[in-house]
């Protein structure tokens, strides 16, 4: 995958793509913002999510041991997975020792994050998508570009022709006469998944939140295919990001009012499954009830996640709860899509998440901090108010610092320069009368711009640098005592 901007120019030509990822993140924002609306506690319920989240990190190692008891406790079996591969190789054994020769999964950014399709394949074993979206992914051998609606990029038409296509080669063909109605094209997917579900045998989940003092796990959804896959098979996998943990019950409450408003604009997402551990011998009045999976594995998942965590500036990105709203919001992401940043995170939090989880050893991934207009839309959008234009920035001083300092690159040079100015009045004072100088030796009207200069064409050629007026500001606050005579307009 080659680098940010490559990428996203390439991304940028395919002007069909541009409308349906402008159409979809403008109708979804527009519902978020409805919903966000109409409470009047907005602000403190983001705070409150903020504030569990940092107690959360700053105990995780406790909480982490609280969940493994609770659930264990429950008759769930916990694995400890330090990366994708070991996770990857966990699952894979977990499927084959069941005697499955395919899985169905609900949608999981974790697992794609750990390539786990990929390594389930190598075992033998097929993984079907249950997830309307991430079905439509999948049977056009694409990777997803958006964390809630991995198809953001797609159309109906081209649903229905991916439909029309590829359904036959995954299992039950697309029906003769499907058009590209929602209705129609939802229809054909419900009757190629049911087959999946009545067939397997093991189910592969993510998790949203992980509850410390029940040993819960917890996943919201908007189609029900979620809660077949926790329901049905007689072996559930879940693999979970450490970072998913939250103290208790209570804090539930917090976080599923902020996360449906914001993941797709609803007071509340239309199914939340919540288990813990296997299904119990009998019911309440002492009948056998056979519902629910007879074993349960839960792969609690680092892959950098610690790294992370011990980074104090850089560890906020940890809060997430993977609503895409900055995505949503993004000036950069509505243009570019998902793809561009060669990452499972796309948006800003990809942005920021991909390179800290990866480190910055890649030109990729050393690019993807620059890959934001830095307006700050997505601190505002984010439920969890993570700072993400405070860690883009200190990305970047990463970036720059493990830069070779010979030969320099122009930006440090210049950087060096207007340090030494900045740090010297006098140097100051002569650079804003040069500038003035500029004004006179540069025509055009007020709204003029520098014309590009040589050796700096690539810099110009992306940025319109205004003309400096005749007059400094600090000139002019001397001349009118801060405004106060001579007119006092700014110059
Ligand atoms: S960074 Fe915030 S807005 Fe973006 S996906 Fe995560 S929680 Fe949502």
């Amino acid at each position: 995958m080659p680098p940010f901007p490559e990428a996203a120019a390439h991304e940028l030509r395919n002007s069909q793509q541009r409308h349906n990822l402008h159409k979809a993140t403008r109708t979804i924002r527009a519902k978020r913002d409805a919903l966000v609306a109409e409470r009047d506690d907005w602000e403190q319920l983001r705070l409150s999510a903020e504030a569990i989240k940092n107690d959360t990190l700053a105990h995780l190692d406790e909480y982490l041991l609280q969940f493994e008891e609770a659930a264990t406790a429950a008759g769930a079996i916990v694995h400890w997975a330090p990366d994708a591969e070991s996770a990857n190789r966990i699952v894979a054994r977990l499927a084959v020792d069941a005697g499955a020769d395919e899985v169905v999964k609900a949608k999981s950014m974790t697992t794609e994050e750990i390539g786990l399709d990929r390594a389930l394949a190598a075992a033998g074993v097929d993984a079907y998508e249950t997830d309307l979206a991430a079905l439509i992914v999948q049977l056009a051998g694409d990777v997803p570009s958006h964390i809630v609606v991995p198809a953001i990029h797609r159309n109906r038409a081209e649903i229905r022709q991916i439909f029309d296509k590829n359904m036959g080669a995954f299992g039950r063909p697309a029906p003769d006469g499907m058009t590209d109605d929602p209705a129609s094209l939802a229809a054909a997917a419900r009757a190629h998944l049911r087959e999946k579900f009545l067939r397997a045998g093991v189910a592969v989940t993510g998790a949203n939140f992980a509850v410390a003092e029940t040993g819960t796990l917890m996943l919201v959804e908007s189609e029900g295919n979620g809660r077949m896959c926790v329901t049905m098979p007689k072996t559930l996998i879940s693999v979970v990001g450490i970072e998913k943990i939250i103290p208790t019950w209570r804090d539930t409450e917090v976080f599923l009012q902020l996360l449906a408003r914001s993941a797709t604009g609803e007071r509340m997402n239309p199914y939340t499954s919540m288990w813990t551990g296997v299904h119990h011998a009998e019911g309440v009045s002492g009948e056998p009830v056979a519902d629910g999976p007879e074993q349960v594995h839960i792969v609690l998942l680092d892959e950098g996640r610690t790294d992370v965590l011990a980074d104090p500036a850089g560890r906020s990105a940890l809060r997430c709860i993977r609503c895409a709203a900055c995505l949503n919001v993004c000036p950069v992401y509505s243009r570019t899509g998902g793809h561009a940043y060669g990452s499972v995170y796309p948006g800003p939090i990809g942005a920021v998440l991909t390179p800290q989880l990866r480190g910055l050893h890649s030109e990729q991934d050393r690019n993807l901090p620059y890959a934001s207009s830095l307006c700050g839309a997505c601190f505002d959008a984010c439920p969890v108010r993570i700072p993400i234009p405070h860690l883009l920035t200190h990305l970047r001083s990463k970036v720059v610092d493990a830069e070779p300092a010979f030969p320099p690159s122009p930006e440090r040079v210049a950087m060096k320069a207007a340090s030494a100015i900045f740090e010297r009045p006098a140097a100051m004072g002569l650079g804003e009368r040069l500038a003035g100088l500029a004004h006179k030796v540069i025509r055009g009207g007020p709204d003029a711009n520098v014309p590009s200069v040589p050796g700096l064409a690539g810099w110009f050629g992306s940025r319109d640098v205004a003309v400096p007026p005749p007059e400094s500001f600090s000139n002019w606050w001397s001349r009118t005592d801060g405004g106060t005579r001579d007119g006092g307009d700014v110059p």
